[in-house]
C-alpha cells in the first residue's frame, strides 16, 4: 500500500521540475490525495490540464496554496522569493514551503525576512535536468537514482525535512542534507561551471566560424555536439542561476581558468606527463560516475 506523504501538494511552475514531479504522483496514485498546479501563464496551465497533470489548475496563487500541505515553487530561481513573499500569508498554518531552485544563498537571503514562524521552508534541490522547459518536457523517471539536496536552515523540525526526504526518495531521488553555502560551491562546480563552459565554447565556435567564413559548425562531432546540448538551456532559467550564485561560480571558475592555463603551458613545452596525467584523471572521473550511477 502507497503511504500518503501530504493530503494537498501545490506546486507552482509546472515546467520541466515541476510537471516531472506532478508525472511522478500520477504514476504513484496514493502518495499525496489532491494535485493543485499554478502558473501565471494561461497556455502552461492549458497545457497541465490536457495532460492531466493537476486535480485543480489555477492562474490564483492565492486560491492555489490555501488549502495546501505542502507548496512546491518550481519556479525559475530569481523568481522564488518575489512569489514566496506573495504567498506567505495566505499559507495553511503548519504548512511545508519548499522549493527546488539551483542555487541557495541568495533566495534563503531574500526568503526569509518574510518567513512566517508556522511555516516550515524546506529547500530540496533535484540534481537532475535536461535542456528542456515547459509541461511537455518533463517525464516521471526525471529523478530516478539522482540526488536531491535539502538546505533547511537550523531550527527546522526534523519530522517535516523526514517528510519532504520521503517525498524525493518517493520520487526515486537519494537524499543529502547540507549546509546552504556548501550546497552553492558544489553546484558551482558540477554544474554551474559546465554550463558557462558550454555557452561560452558555443559562442566562440560561432564566432570563429565568422571570421574564418568556413563550416565549423557543419563539422561539428562529438565533443563539441555534447556541449551544444547543456548550451541549448533556457535563457531565463541560466541567466537566474548565474546572478544568483556569482560569488561561488566566479571563484571555481577562477580555479578553472588557472588549471586550464597550466594545461595550456603543459602544450607548449612539450610536457607529455601533465598531458596525459590530466587526461587519465577525466578518464577515473567518468569511470568513478558510471559506478555511482551517475552518468
Ligand atoms: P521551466 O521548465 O522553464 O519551468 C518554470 C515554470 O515556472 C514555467 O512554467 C514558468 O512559466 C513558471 N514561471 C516563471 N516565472 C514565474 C513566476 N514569476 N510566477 C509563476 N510562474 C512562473 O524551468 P525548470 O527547468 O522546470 O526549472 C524550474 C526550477 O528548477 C528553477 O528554479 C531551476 O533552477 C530548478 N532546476 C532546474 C533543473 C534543470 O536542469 N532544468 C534542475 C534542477 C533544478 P512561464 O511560461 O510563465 O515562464
Amino acid at each position: 500500500m502507497t503511504h500518503r506523504l501530504f493530503g494537498t501538494l501545490c506546486v507552482i511552475g509546472p515546467g520541466l521540475i515541476g510537471s516531472s514531479v506532478l508525472r511522478r504522483l500520477r504514476a504513484q496514485p496514493g502518495l499525496v490525495e489532491r494535485l493543485v498546479v499554478s502558473d501565471r501563464d494561461p497556455a502552461v496551465l492549458e497545457r497541465v490540464r490536457c495532460l492531466d497533470l493537476g486535480d485543480i489548475v489555477t492562474d490564483d496563487l492565492v486560491a492555489a496554496v490555501g488549502e495546501a500541505d505542502c507548496v512546491m515553487l518550481c519556479v525559475p530561481v530569481g523568481a522564488i522569493a518575489p512569489v514566496a513573499e506573495a504567498i506567505m500569508p495566505h499559507l495553511k498554518p503548519g504548512a511545508i514551503l519548499t522549493d527546488v531552485g539551483s542555487t541557495r544563498r541568495s533566495v534563503v537571503d531574500a526568503l526569509t525576512p518574510h518567513l512566517r514562524n508556522d511555516i516550515s521552508y524546506i529547500p530540496a534541490h533535484p540534481m537532475a535536468g535536461t535542456e528542456h522547459s515547459g509541461p511537455d518536457a518533463g517525464f516521471a523517471t526525471l529523478f530516478e537514482d539522482r540526488w536531491c539536496l535539502l538546505t533547511p536552515e537550523p531550527g527546522i523540525q526534523q519530522d517535516q525535512i523526514e517528510r519532504v526526504s520521503a517525498f524525493w526518495r518517493a520520487m526515486g531521488a537519494r537524499i543529502r542534507v547540507m549546509d546552504v553555502d556548501h550546497h552553492d560551491t558544489i553546484c558551482a562546480m558540477v554544474s554551474h561551471l559546465p554550463h558557462l563552459i558550454a555557452f561560452t565554447i558555443c559562442g566562440t565556435a560561432d564566432t570563429l566560424a565568422e571570421d574564418m567564413r568556413s563550416e565549423v559548425l557543419d563539422f561539428a562531432a562529438s565533443g563539441f555536439r555534447d556541449f551544444t546540448r547543456i548550451a541549448a538551456s533556457d535563457p531565463t532559467m541560466w541567466r537566474d542561476i548565474f546572478l544568483n550564485n556569482s560569488d561561488a561560480l566566479l571563484s571555481v571558475l577562477d580555479r578553472f581558468s588557472q588549471d586550464a592555463a597550466a594545461m595550456a603551458q603543459a602544450i607548449r613545452d612539450g610536457d607529455e606527463h601533465t598531458i596525459v596525467e590530466t587526461i587519465s584523471r577525466g578518464r577515473r572521473i567518468r569511470r568513478s560516475l558510471l559506478e555511482n550511477r551517475q552518468a
